[in-house]
Formats: C-alpha cells, structure tokens, sequence
C-alpha cells in the first residue's frame, strides 16, 4: 500500500515509523479511487458532487457510528458483555465483528453518576474508526485538540452539553496503538427497551463524549 501523508506529520506519539498504524492512511487507497470515480462521473454528467458529500456525511453521522451504538446498547442490555468489555474491550468489541485492520487496542470508558469521559487524539486524529466510522472535521481541528485538554468543560459547553459542576471529566488522548470508545449512561425510561432501541438512543457525538445519550441523539452532526 502507499501511504499517502497528507496531513500527519510529526507525531511524537506515534513511534514505530516502519509499522502501517495510521488509521487514515487505510482510506488513502480507497479515497484516491473514489475521487477518481467521482472526477470521472462527474464529467461525464452522471452524478452530482453534492450527491457524494452527502454520502460521505451520512457515513459519518449515521452509517459508521452505528457500530460502536451496536457495542454500547449491548453494554447496557447485557452484564457478561459489559464486564468482557471492561476487561478486554478489543477482544469484546471483536466479539460483535469489529477489528481494528492494524491491530489498534480498544478501551471503553464508562460514564458513571460522578465521571464523564471525553476523547481527543491532542496530536493528530486517531480515532475508534471500526465502531465510529469516520472522523467529523471537528475531531481533527487543532481548536479541539488543544482545548479538550485545557478546558474540557468549556468545549463541552460549546457542544451544547452542560455538566453538573461536581462532575468530574476524564479526557482520554488517543494514540495509534490504543483508541477509546465512551459508554454513556443508559438514559432514564428505558428498560424494557430491545437493544435495537436502545442502539437508536446512541449518537456518534455519546460515544467520543461530546453528547450524551437519549432520545433524538442519533446521527447528529456538529
Ligand atoms: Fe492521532
């Protein structure tokens, strides 16, 4: 494969130069061949390039976040699982068939009554993307980066999400090897609820911490 580094530079996290760990490197392949397919149609009159970016923003909000929605509803719904998830989230998470390509290590991090946890990658845009799908652009602005850090509570305000101040928040900073994925807490009202119900309480947004779950939460972009 060749590797296309168009915007990683420098990652004083990322140590093993020879080893293929970059997520988005993964999508090089196939992006280059999807710009060529939408160049080629597009001239041809075929499609609308509007039409592929609301490919591309429905995979990110909607498609590839359902994934991790599929591992946090049976996190809810089933105790074996969620404890197998505690202790080894890669192996739990590849019990439902989503593996990382490179091997990356998983983590879930639970929300409780007294923590949030929130997600960053602070160098670059490391990310779940075998439960998330995609990265939103915001995920990879160095305003993110940096400030998810330093004033998490502030960032979580500008996401329209406002936490009681005895709550604590835990920022989690993603590397190549070990990427985090947020179980929220399972909303009020909803026992009884089929996993599939539940899965459609968990947004993209729930599961990196920037939201939390509940209803109308799904597939919302930022
Ligand atoms: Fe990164």
């Amino acid at each position: 494969m060749h590797e296309d580094h168009d915007h990683h530079h420098d990652h004083g996290h990322h140590h093993h130069d020879g080893h293929d760990h970059h997520h988005d490197n993964h999508y090089s392949d196939m992006q280059a061949r999807v710009r060529a397919l939408e160049t080629v149609l597009t001239e041809k009159g075929l499609i609308d390039p509007k039409a592929i970016d609301a490919i591309v923003e429905t995979y990110q909000n909607k498609v590839g976040p359902r994934n991790g929605a599929h591992v946090v509803a049976k996190a809810w719904s089933d105790l074996e699982f969620r404890d197998w998830l505690k202790r080894d989230a890669t192996a739990a998470i590849a019990s439902l068939g989503y593996t990382g390509r490179q091997g990356e290590h998983m983590r879930a991090v639970f929300n409780t009554e007294d923590t949030h946890n929130l997600v960053v990658c602070t160098l670059c845009s490391c990310y779940p993307w075998a439960v998330l799908g995609l990265p939103p652009t915001w995920y990879k602005a160095p305003a993110y980066r940096s400030r998810a850090v330093i004033d998490p509570r502030g960032v979580l305000a500008e996401f329209g999400l406002t936490l009681s101040e005895t709550k604590k928040i835990r920022v989690w900073d993603s590397t190549a090897e070990l990427r985090y994925l947020v179980i929220p807490e399972r909303p009020e009202g909803t026992d009884g609820m089929s996993e599939e119900e539940l899965s459609a309480l968990v947004s993209r947004d729930a599961m990196i911490g920037t939201a939390i779950a509940g209803h109308g939460s799904t597939g919302d972009g930022h």
